[in-house]
């Protein structure tokens, strides 16, 4: 069967044995410097950099992938707001407040004049890219309510603003519906395997469709034979052996680009937070701790330069300062994981998935990073000019992208200064926009200008 060779766990465990003896500072060191060459690590060297404890080779491992988030990423950081549109589902996740046993949480499906009460509020924030996420189960109107929830998302407009790209994490799909997402016009199709150990798989997940291993790692697979090029993974880190999930993270995107010529647009990294009712959120069976947090984000980052990793309001402001220089290069803000918890302004606990821990709205957090010297992105260029999947990558991998990412960056981020910024946070960000520019090269800080210019004379999504 296809699937049994996505995945070999076998190789894995061999591999992670034969690291253990084969970690000296001079191999450590060897790779290191292998993955300044940007053209990514093999599973073998990543299972050497995930022995790493001793704190000079740790420090090594942290500048190295500094140095490779700075060459490729630069100092931006993408934006989003996940929209949970509903909390139904028939599944039974041990780690999920939404699982179909758990009477403690009020279900909810939103109306399509609800999510737009939603997506209004998030428009007049400022955001511009959203996350559209739901259990597993649909009103009767199936998979079509998900369909007009992102027609829906784009059919708001607010003053200046709108949402100009929608991403979607919802549960796997058949080819043909597949076909019917990519026809909305959505990003990213974003599925996290949760575990890819089978075995765990299987322990964790009890009841309903997703109880299906097979089926479930099987979906990017589907999505790209509909056409959707643009796809993200991740594992819930938690559920098993961190080590183990990165090397099988590493082999399913090695099997997309075998398979569809280009891997994975973005690796997720969220880690188990408590749920209500869930005794397994609350006690991880393979707890990550934060140091070994910040080395999965770095080893990411150098095995597979070009892919973007994701992190969420799940994680503290405090870790995720640390890890936007480790490598993340999206994150979420102001988030909500209760379905209507923008419009009502509530975080309701016996509604939502999962607590949260940076409760930051969005401009305090854009103002946080721009006083780390980061430049907050809301750019949808590449997707709304056709730049996914392969096109991409052509661009990214001789650090083309970047004559498009940085104007595109700082543009976007002007529109929000003028549009929706406090006075405080306007004052930050113009001063990271003007410390930005001056260390551009001379084309794109030019063209940079000249979508600055626009973007002050009152013109909005300017973007090249
Ligand atoms: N229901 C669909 C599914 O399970 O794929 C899509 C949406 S689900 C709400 C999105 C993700 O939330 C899941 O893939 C899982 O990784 C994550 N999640 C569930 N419970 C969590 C928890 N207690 N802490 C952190 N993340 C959690
Ligand atoms: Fe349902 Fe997804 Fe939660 Fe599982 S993780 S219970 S499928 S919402």
């Amino acid at each position: 069967m296809e699937e049994t060779y996505m995945i070999d766990e076998r190789r894995i465990h061999n591999t992670l044995v034969a690291a253990t003896t084969n970690s000296s500072d001079a191999v450590v060191n060897d790779v290191l410097a292998k993955s300044r060459h940007l053209r990514g690590l093999d599973e073998s060297e990543v299972a050497i950099l995930m022995q790493v404890r001793a704190p000079h080779l740790l420090a090594n491992l942290f500048e190295t992938a500094r140095w490779v988030k700075d060459r490729i990423y630069g100092r931006r950081l993408v934006l989003f707001a996940p929209l949970y549109i509903s909390n139904l589902c028939r599944n039974e996740c041990l780690y999920c407040a939404f699982r179909a046993k758990n009477k403690e949480v009020k279900r909810r499906a939103l109306t399509q004049p609800e999510i737009a009460r939603e997506v209004k509020v998030l428009v007049e924030q400022g955001h511009k890219r959203v996350l559209l996420v739901a259990g597993e189960s649909y009103p009767k109107e199936g998979l079509q309510y998900v369909l007009d929830a992102v027609k829906t998302v784009y059919s708001v407009k607010s003053g200046k603003g709108e949402i100009r790209r929608v991403n979607v994490n919802i549960a796997p799909l058949t080819v043909e519906e597949f076909r019917r997402l990519k026809d909305v016009e959505i990003g990213t199709y974003q599925l996290f395997q949760e575990t890819y150990d089978r075995s765990v798989y299987q322990r964790v997940h009890l009841g309903g469709v997703k109880a299906d291993y097979d089926w479930r790692i099987t979906a990017m697979n589907r999505a790209m034979e509909a056409g959707i090029d643009d796809v993200g993974i991740g594992v819930l880190f938690g559920l098993a052996d961190w080590r183990f999930e990165i090397l099988a993270i590493l082999q399913h995107a090695s099997y997309l680009d075998e398979h569809f010529g280009v891997g994975p647009h973005t690796i997720s990294v969220p880690r188990l937070e408590p749920a209500t009712c869930s005794d397994m959120a609350s006690h991880p069976p393979h707890p990550v701790s934060d140091e070994d947090f910040r080395k999965i984000v770095a080893i990411l980052r150098l095995a597979v330069p070009y892919t973007g990793i994701i992190m969420s309001t799940r994680e503290t402001a405090r870790l995720r300062r640390e890890t936007f220089a480790l490598g993340v290069s999206q994150i979420s803000a102001g988030s909500r994981t209760n379905p209507g918890g923008y419009s009502t302004d509530s975080r309701a606990d016996d509604e939502s998935q999962f607590s949260l821990g940076d409760h930051r709205p969005l401009d305090e957090v854009i103002r946080d990073i721009s006083e780390m010297g980061y430049i907050p992105s809301f750019c949808t260029g590449c997707y709304r000019l056709g730049r996914t999947g392969q096109d991409f990558l052509d661009l990214a991998k001789p650090g083309e992208i970047r004559k498009h990412c940085d104007p595109n960056a700082i543009s976007t981020f002007a529109e929000y200064l003028e549009d929706y910024a406090s006075d405080e946070t306007r004052r930050v960000g113009e001063k990271a926009i003007g410390e930005f520019l001056s260390t551009m090269d001379a084309a794109p800080r030019k063209r940079a200008e000249a979508m600055l210019r626009e973007i002050r004379e009152g013109q909005r999504d300017v973007f090249c």
